[in-house]
């Protein structure tokens, strides 16, 4: 195990860095980030300045306005801006150079190119983030954060990213890390002091203790993790059912009352369609398998061999039925093959064209498949979709109130294993309290919680697994 504040960074550290950061495509600036030493050296040979003289001794943090060039031939390349900033006020803690210029690729690949040249590095994806870390600037839930809220997809996931890049987890980690470190010092004196053990070491106050300020919390923030998975991942919804029934209005539906809120994601295959909406703060994958109709004869073995591999990775699936006719052998063949394909997914039935027949008993369908829940809509008028996204987020919820995170600390699923680890290795402490276990033995417990808990905030974290982190960020981030 490398602990993050022991890797040595001064081998790649040394190296200057270089990424465009803004999205590819055209757009109204494009910006060119450097981080390194080399950073005002490069500038100083690509800028042209404006105010020549403002920009000889260049003032850290100011924009200064004046041209790339090519220094080859000093052909100008784009008009910019440019701002030096110096260590260690910048997000990677080392001289940080930023360059706005035209928001065209051809413009952004040829400064970049000119950078690169004069002896900077193409960045690795994440490594300005990951720089931050290493330097000290952020810990490891801080940089987490910045990438959640770079990916987040609705109002409620960005505000547990932005809660958490203001050091929320990390303070709560930093107290209960303080209490084991206190109980580590009485530990430690009993150990030097065996002839005092049991003056020293009160079992059962601390046992108390341990539970208290410890267990407890840890308990807490573990359930909220479990909470907050389903607003920052989302969950996967499909919607299934046979020719008709009305499965694309149902999605169209859904798509024309949230566009506002959706972010389109690419994943739109010829025969299942996917989109995103955003439901109550809870981004879903709604996958329709309608596409897949047109394609083959034996329309619904193949709907389900498709709607089969969808099925795998969806927690709730949206059985639909038509209300203007009883249920179909069709209906029962598709539902007998998603009961048998069916794992972790709950199925809410979904009775549409309930326009079509008022007099349509919600309980005869409940009891031709399954007995259960249902909710009843005309997706083509509108009608029952609040109550169908009531019941969808009650039933990955179990609450149908909505939920606040604003001021709410959310670990996620890395931060979770990691508390999971601390209370297991707490838990030791506790029952080896209650038998008098010797201080030895209690302090590797105590030692392997204390690791545990420095995993979360990259204390302890080893390469690979820091690896895996930054590698999920895009490049100039
Ligand atoms: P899919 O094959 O399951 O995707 O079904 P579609 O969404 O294409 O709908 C099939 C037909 O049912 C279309 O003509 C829709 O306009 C109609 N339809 C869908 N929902 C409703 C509804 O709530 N009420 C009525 N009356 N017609 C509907």
């Amino acid at each position: 195990m490398v602990s993050a504040k022991h890797i040595d960074p001064s081998s790649s550290i040394e190296e200057t860095i270089a990424a465009i950061a803004t999205p590819p495509g055209p757009g109204g600036i494009g910006i060119i980030r450097i981080s390194g030493p080399l950073a005002l050296h490069i500038l100083i040979r690509l800028f042209k300045p404006y105010h020549k003289k403002d920009f000889q001794k260049p003032v850290s943090h100011r924009l200064h306005y004046g041209w790339i060039v090519d220094p080859q031939d000093d052909s100008p390349v784009d008009e910019v801006l440019a701002v030096y900033m110096q260590a260690p006020n910048t997000y990677t803690r080392e001289d940080v150079v930023e360059i706005q210029c035209h928001g065209s690729y051809l413009v952004l690949q040829e400064i970049l190119a000119l950078i690169l040249a004069k002896g900077a590095r193409l960045a690795e994806p994440g490594e300005f983030t990951k720089r931050a870390f290493l330097n000290g600037r952020l810990d490891l839930t801080q940089a987490e954060a910045v990438l959640e809220l770079i990916e987040a997809r609705t109002d409620e996931g960005r505000s547990l990213a932005v809660g958490q890049l203001q050091g929320r987890l990390h303070d709560q980690v930093a107290e209960i890390r303080n209490r084991l470190l206190s109980m580590r010092a009485i530990i430690e004196v009993a150990i030097d002091f065996p002839e005092d053990e049991t003056d020293i070491l009160d079992s059962a106050a601390l046992q108390q203790q341990m539970q208290q300020d410890v267990e407890a919390p840890l308990k807490e923030l573990i359930a909220k993790a479990d909470q907050g998975r389903i607003f920052r991942e989302g969950i996967g919804a499909v919607i299934l059912g046979r020719p008709n029934v009305g499965k694309s209005s149902l999605l169209n539906t859904l798509l024309q009352e949230d566009r506002a809120l959706v972010t389109a994601i690419p994943g739109t295959t010829r025969d299942t369609i996917e989109e995103y909406i955003n439901l109550k703060g809870m981004p879903v994958r709604l996958v329709d398998t309608a596409g897949i109709r047109d394609t083959c004869e034996t329309v619904e073995e193949l709907g389900i061999q498709r709607a089969r591999a969808k099925l795998v990775e969806a927690d709730l699936v949206l059985f639909m039925l038509d209300a203007s006719e009883p249920p179909t052998e069709e209906d029962s063949r598709l539902y007998e093959s998603l009961r048998q394909n069916r794992k972790k997914q709950q199925v809410l039935l979904v009775l549409n064209k309930v326009d079509l027949a008022p007099q349509a008993d919600p309980q005869e369908y409940r009891s031709a498949f399954g007995n259960e829940s249902l909710v009843a809509i005309a997706a083509k008028h509108h009608t029952g979709i609040a109550e169908l996204k009531d019941a969808v987020f009650d039933m990955v919820t179990g609450d149908s109130s909505g939920w606040d995170p604003g001021g709410d600390c959310v670990p996620n699923v890395r931060q979770k294993n990691c508390l999971v680890k601390t209370l297991d290795a707490c838990q030791l402490i506790i029952a080896g309290l209650e038998t008098e276990l010797s201080p030895d033995l209690l302090a590797i417990d105590l030692q392997a919680a204390l690791n545990h808990l420095g995993d979360i905030v990259g204390e302890t974290t080893t390469e690979d697994v820091l690896d895996l982190i930054f590698e999920q960020f895009c490049i100039g981030k």
